[in-house]
């Protein structure tokens, strides 16, 4: 048992440990959240798409921050202050 889909690490085994027992151990094998010194000064970050999945899979790392994620959420708000969204 995967938390998400796009997870390939940190997993719970129900069909051995059972439903319960994997859906409350779950968490247990995920890391601590700790902040991204990056991301907490990030004028982006309120349209930020990256999430733990999406930075392990990119970076190897929980808590990277994949350059992508930078350039998209930057294009977006270059976009919507033009449209006067933002
Ligand atoms: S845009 Fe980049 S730096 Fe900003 S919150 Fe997202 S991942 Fe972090």
């Amino acid at each position: 048992m995967y938390a998400c889909g796009l997870l390939n690490d940190g997993y719970t085994e129900p069909f051995i440990n059972g439903f319960d027992y994997a859906w409350r151990k779950l968490p247990e094998v995920y890391p601590q959240n700790k902040k991204i010194e990056k991301c907490e000064s990030c004028k982006y970050i309120g349209l930020c798409e990256t999430c733990p999945a999406n930075r392990l899979a990119e970076t190897g790392d929980w808590f990277g921050v994949p350059q992508y994620a930078c350039d998209e959420a930057k294009e977006i708000y270059q976009i919507l202050s033009k449209m006067d969204i933002i």
